[in-house]
């Protein structure tokens, strides 16, 4: 009885503690004042009073909008005022400012742009070619070419689980500006692992400090500088993958939720366990893990990020996953949606993410459709597969204040596509436009940026 009694005890204090990581995130927000302006991402950095986005009003008349909340579709007019949505109008209303430039959509979709929850945009696209691999020069390009390719595709997000050095911070502070074609970059910075854990199999120690993406712990004091570095860098989540001692993971946890960030875990088996009770806030991939840990995700609120695709392609074009150390396991695609199956059985919170490595990006959007049509074979229906790219996303992405519905205040982030993608997912591959931010980042299908304003010339200077 004793025993039990202590048993009791130990499970409420588990759970307090738990519960405690999570509620000091989000303790950094009350001391935001509402009326202060903050960095629209997950680290809230208070900034200057100041209009933001372009200027004047943007209007997309006559579509159907599609607004993620999810209701159905309905005719409307779409009012973007610099960088925000100001209002859904009427079919019919003609309620904006005489100088607005409107853009005629009758007969097409207006939707929230997609989000990808699960990026790596300085990976190689081969793997044979480390020489470029490590040169930090060709990273940035090959980011900068894998988010032409991602905004193309209708994403005005993504949040990128492990990349190197400071490429992803750059690049998201490019597109902040406006400088080059891209969705928003929600960087984690490394993704942080144990010597022989995930990412590091088959790759020499000193190649992987080479190319920066993965960084390696160990012991609770150095999985928590690890955070650190990843926060001081810039970053907006953090991701860890196994293996990681229950301590190493609960101290990396604890830290990421004290600097107010989120933490997305690659894991499997009991190590899935061994996060969700340090009180990780994702699991990526459908990886296996017992009931046990499905119940205690729903129960703990842990959202899942399945990522089905990347296991697809991988089954498909290589005959199976092979030679990793840290998936000793035998996966397959039925076992795979299966997982997704139980999943949502469970009722635990599913997004949307890609996780394509090598050249896989160029397939785009084939891959992040075929990622849908996982959730409708898995019991979504199509309407509530757009959702969970949108909505679900943004919440996962703790964005969803400002992101993923069409609703007057958000930040104006609209995909147009010509079709219904709420009726035939396959309509997605018809994007006609994206604007991210208020600008109107792609058009006729092809990202787009202002042209450059010519600064004047200070001209001679006048001598006596
Ligand atoms: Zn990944």
């Amino acid at each position: 009885m004793k025993t039990r009694a202590f048993a009791v005890l130990l499970l409420i204090l588990f759970f307090c503690s738990a519960g405690g990581a999570q509620e000091q995130r989000l303790e950094r927000r009350k001391y935001l004042d509402p009326k202060t302006p903050v960095s629209d991402d997950p680290r809230r950095v208070p900034v200057k009073p100041g209009p933001r986005g372009p200027e004047g009003t943007l209007v997309l008349s006559g579509g159907r909008i599609f607004d993620g909340t999810g209701g159905p579709a309905r005719e409307g007019t779409l009012v973007i005022e610099r960088n925000k949505i100001a209002k859904i109008l009427a079919a019919g209303s003609t309620d904006w400012p005489k100088d607005a430039r409107v853009i005629d959509v009758t007969g097409k979709t207006v939707l929230p742009g997609l989000i990808d929850l699960h990026t790596h945009l300085t990976y190689p696209l081969t793997a044979e070619e480390f020489g470029v691999a490590i040169s930090e020069s060709d990273a940035t390009l090959r980011g900068a070419e894998k988010l032409r390719y991602f905004l193309e595709s209708g994403i005005t997000s993504v949040r990128d689980v492990g990349s190197q050095g400071d490429v992803t911070f750059r690049l998201k502070e490019w597109v902040n500006q406006n400088r080059i074609s891209g969705p928003r970059v929600f960087p984690a910075g490394a993704f942080i692992t144990a010597e022989g854990g995930h990412s590091t199999e088959n790759t020499p120690d000193e190649l992987i400090r080479m190319m920066g993406a993965t960084r390696l712990a160990s012991g609770p004091d150095d999985w928590r500088l690890a955070v650190r570095e990843q926060f001081h860098k810039g970053a907006d989540v953090i991701k860890l993958g196994s293996y990681f001692s229950p301590e190493e993971v609960k101290a990396a946890v604890t830290e990421a939720h004290e600097l107010g960030l989120k933490v997305t875990v690659d894991a499997e088996t009991f190590y899935i366990q061994r996060a969700v009770e340090a009180g990780a806030d994702t699991i990526e991939h459908p990886l296996p893990r017992s009931e046990e840990t499905i119940q205690l995700m729903a129960k703990k609120g842990v959202a899942a990020d399945p990522t089905l695709i990347p296991y697809q392609i991988i089954f498909e074009e290589w005959g199976g996953y092979f030679g990793s150390t840290s998936r000793r396991f035998t996966f397959s695609k039925d076992a795979n949606l299966e997982m997704l199956k139980r999943l949502r059985k469970a009722g635990i919170k599913c997004g949307v993410g890609t996780d394509l490595i090598l050249h896989w990006y160029r397939y785009m959007p084939g891959p992040y459709i075929r990622e849908l049509k996982n959730f409708v074979e898995a019991g979504w229906s199509v309407p509530e597969a757009l959702v969970a790219a949108t909505k679900t996303n943004s919440e996962i992405l703790d964005m969803d204040d400002r992101l993923g519905t069409l609703q007057p205040g958000k930040l104006a982030d609209v995909l147009v596509v010509n079709g219904k993608p709420d009726e035939n997912l396959d309509d997605l591959a018809k994007v006609e436009l994206v604007i991210r931010d208020g600008y109107v980042a792609v058009e006729n299908g092809h990202a787009t940026l202002p042209r450059h304003t010519a600064v004047p010339m200070k001209g001679p200077e006048k001598r006596p």
